[in-house]
């Protein structure tokens, strides 16, 4: 079996472990190469948390968890429009998002490499799970955050003890700031890094024991980076390599019409994503108009016979209304999920499983606003 190392998706290149880089020297994001996945057997032995699948995340065995007992978030039924549809609520984490996965993973990764100050680029919830998690591991943490994130994201940012710059300008702006900032800090990168990824195809895993080993036909998950889109096809598509599964979900990405550079991709059958105009939208979580990792959601959702579906702002906040009407408050990038679903083809809508990744007490301020009949908050992207 060859060691876990990271491999460039770009050039190829191979690099240990203990090299305390993000990316390749070419600029190419990495992959890891030489993960396995862990034994089933032992799982009814285990902790009800995500590091129950320790081995499918091809972290070093003397590698300490820092971790606040994340993931396992439970699957519930609800009725929308004459059908039963299934909800991960996976906004149920201690720092609110499904983020909390990936931050526990890379923050442990970055804990046993010895590095004690990190900075992260941010439009919230990942900067808020990294904070929670660097606070957690002891690390000093500086969050860079585009000038238009909402108060209280920022604010939960700083009660975890973390440094938040404000950047001007899109969120293309904050993103170059940490990495120009990395020469001095290790950049924990939700968008680079792929321990970050490696934490989130836990999700995947809890989906198949949670359904009694089985797979739903369709998965529906926002898309800002794809990160949480590229984890769960890595997890299912494991899964079903070694015979735990049978067939992989059809994976439906969902994206914001006023920011969609992976559907637009998608739709016009491309393989990268090209710089596209961007408008403004509710849905700030999902609002990346330059995915990094673009190339690795493309086809993981080409490999899983899934789609794209791109959803307006009202759609958006439609759907919010129903889920909240469903005693179900989550985010509108979460609540894009539902959106979609009602434009998805219609033999792709019975069983759909609807990935909530973000709490709606994120985005109170915003639901305040719209509920007053005014303009709620818009990222610029
Ligand atoms: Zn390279």
């Amino acid at each position: 079996m060859i060691p876990v190392s990271y491999r460039c998706t770009v050039c190829g290149r191979i690099y240990p472990l203990q090299e305390k880089i993000f990316r390749c020297g070419c600029g190419g994001f990495f992959e890891l190469q030489g993960v396995s996945l862990f034994d089933k057997s032992k799982l009814k032995l285990r902790m009800r948390s995500i590091w129950r699948y320790r081995e499918a995340f091809g972290v070093p065995d003397d590698l300490v968890q820092i971790s606040m007992e994340e993931g396992c978030t439970p699957i519930v039924e609800r009725r929308f429009d004459g059908f039963s549809l299934r909800l991960k609520m996976d906004f149920m984490q201690p720092s609110g998002s499904f983020k909390d996965r990936g931050a526990s993973v890379l923050v442990s990764f970055i804990s046993w490499m010895g590095i004690k100050e990190i900075c992260e680029d941010s439009s919230g919830n990942a900067g808020a799970a990294v904070s929670a998690y660097a606070a957690a591991a002891g690390l000093k943490c500086t969050v860079f955050v585009p000038s238009y994130t909402p108060e209280s994201k920022i604010t939960q940012i700083r009660m975890y003890g973390a440094e938040v710059v404000r950047v001007p300008g899109k969120r293309q702006d904050a993103n170059d700031a940490a990495i120009s900032k990395s020469s001095s800090s290790f950049y924990a990168s939700h968008l680079w890094h792929p321990f970050f990824v490696m934490g989130l195809k836990s999700a995947a895993f809890e989906i198949w024991e949670d359904l009694g080993e089985m797979l739903p036909p369709v998965v529906i998950v926002p898309v800002g980076s794809g990160g949480f889109l590229e984890g769960l096809y890595l997890g299912f598509d494991s899964l079903v390599r070694s015979g735990y599964a049978k067939k992989l979900p059809k994976i439906i990405g969902v994206q914001a019409s006023a920011c969609a550079p992976v559907h637009t991709a998608f739709v016009n059958s491309q393989n990268e994503c090209a710089e596209i105009h961007t408008g403004v939208t509710v849905a700030e979580g999902i609002a990346v108009s330059r995915p990094p990792r673009a190339r690795a959601v493309l086809s993981a959702l080409r490999k899983s016979g899934g789609y794209t579906v791109a959803v307006e702002d009202g759609e958006i906040l439609d759907a919010a209304r129903s889920l909240s009407g469903a005693g179900v408050y989550v985010e509108p990038t979460s609540a894009s999920t539902l959106a979609a679903w009602r434009k998805i083809r219609s033999e792709d809508r019975e069983n759909a499983l609807l990935v909530l990744t973000g709490s709606g007490l994120k985005a109170t301020d915003t639901y305040g606003t719209f509920l007053q009949g005014g303009d709620a908050h818009r990222s610029r992207v």
